[in-house]
């Protein structure tokens, strides 16, 4: 069956069409640019550009796959969590695509989403597999089992920003255009990551193993630059260490993790798995202790409607029931589940 994916929970209208676990054609389009003047995503301009987006991002997916509409054998949407209005949107797009179409629906938790990107590239996830999810809103580690069946086992979580929001948020005191991740990525190249000591929080024996915190260093950066007030500011020393300071916490529990629990692969997703300092180091210390890497390829990595396919292909190949058309958005949604209804267990 080849499934529709929509996904619409922030600043990227994504839709993409897998068959069997292969990725068939995807395009994206992303109100970035119109966010960068306010130096964050303004919800209402993102809901608004997704209205415009929705259609055109569709028809370019299923162009690139060299299919028409009815083709379509099933609808999967990002139900959760995000941002409420963008999240409607796309929601609203795909119950009207299902019920035309008569296909079913299926409602997807974002997360599950970046988790399920990797698959398009490497194939199905090895049970079980620890995931890092390193995004815009969350850092988390996941004991990850069947997505399409099993709850997923959270490990830990930021006690305070994602890593994504710290990369985002010290862009702007640096003076690096938004969005921060890629800016701070592209102006370490040039810089020392060692002439700035950051701290590497949580990371002491006592701290809890698989907490993560980021506002401490945001902090710490922040001071820092304050300190050249009056001279110009070495901006890719400062990149390079930041950048090396959060891919060091970063990797250093997720293979902590990895050992703690007997668990082999370590699969890292998400915005911030594009950050090239966290994919060479993460390779650097998995093959130090012999487990396997996998990270989606960069397009894969930040919101995409591909990775919603993805799930949905998983739960229809699995058998899990459709969502009724009445079904709702979640902005909060936990991650409990890949989908809003899983497969039940015999
Ligand atoms: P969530 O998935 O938690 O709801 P989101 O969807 O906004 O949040 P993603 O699209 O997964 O997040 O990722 C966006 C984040 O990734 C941003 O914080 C961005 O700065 C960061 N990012 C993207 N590329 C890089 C990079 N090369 N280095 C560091 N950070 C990056
Ligand atoms: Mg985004
Ligand atoms: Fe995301």
């Amino acid at each position: 069956p080849v499934v529709l994916g929509i996904e619409s929970s922030c600043d990227e209208t994504g839709a993409g069409l897998v068959r069997g676990g292969r990725l068939l054609g995807h395009a994206v389009a992303s109100s970035m640019d119109e966010h960068a003047r306010y130096g964050g995503v303004v919800p209402e301009i993102a809901a608004r550009a997704h209205v415009h987006s929705f259609t055109p991002v569709v028809q370019l997916a299923l162009e690139q796959a060299g299919l028409r509409a009815r083709d379509i054998d099933a609808v999967a949407v990002t139900t959760g969590p995000g941002l409420s209005g963008a999240l409607q949107v796309g929601l609203a797009g795909a119950k009207a695509l299902a019920y035309t179409l008569d296909v079913p629906l299926y409602g997807v938790h974002h997360l599950a989403g970046h988790v399920a990107a990797d698959t398009l590239e490497h194939g199905p996830l090895p049970n079980p597999c620890m995931v890092l999810i390193v995004s815009g809103g969350h850092t988390s580690l996941l004991l990850v089992r069947d997505l399409a069946r099993d709850p997923i086992q959270h490990l830990g979580d930021t006690l305070d920003d994602a890593a994504g929001e710290c990369f985002d948020k010290v862009a702007r005191v640096f003076g690096l255009p938004y969005p921060g991740g890629p800016a701070i990525d592209r102006a370490a190249r040039g810089g020392d990551a060692g002439a700035v000591p950051f701290p590497r929080p949580l990371t002491g024996p006592r701290d809890d193993p698989y907490a993560f915190s980021f506002s401490g260093l945001k902090t710490a950066a922040a001071r820092w630059a304050e300190r050249h007030a009056g001279s110009p500011l070495p901006v890719a020393d400062g990149s390079a260490a930041l950048q090396e300071a959060i891919a060091d916490v970063l990797t250093r529990k997720a293979v902590a993790a990895c050992r703690a629990h007997g668990v082999d692969t370590l699969v890292v997703v998400g915005g911030v798995a594009a950050n090239s300092r966290v994919r060479s180091l993460a390779e650097q210390r998995c093959g130090e202790a012999g487990i396997t890497l996998r990270v989606p390829p960069l397009k894969l990595c930040t919101d995409n409607g591909a990775m919603i396919a993805a799930v949905g292909d998983l739960l229809v190949r699995a058998g899990a029931e459709a969502a009724p058309l009445d079904v709702s958005i979640d902005p909060s949604a936990p991650l409990e589940y890949a989908a809003l209804h899983p497969v039940a267990r015999a």
